[in-house]
């Protein structure tokens, strides 16, 4: 897997906010928001993303696996 750079502050992107840009942005994005950044964009926390994460995990979520 090629390595993400954020699209904001071009921090690197880890697995977990790749998926979950994949699953609550764009399936096909080719650009990603590191966590931080996600966080800001879709008004929430880091904290809560990385609980989603889990849960999307829990559901079998395949892009979390
Ligand atoms: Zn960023």
């Amino acid at each position: 897997m090629k390595r993400q750079k954020c699209r904001v502050c071009e921090g690197d992107v880890d697995k977990t906010a790749r998926a979950l840009c994949q699953k609550l942005l764009d399936r096909d994005a080719k650009k990603f928001f590191c966590l931080a950044c996600l966080a800001d964009f879709l008004e929430t926390t880091e904290d809560e993303l990385r609980e989603k994460a889990e849960e999307f995990k829990n559901e079998g979520c395949e892009l979390f696996r």
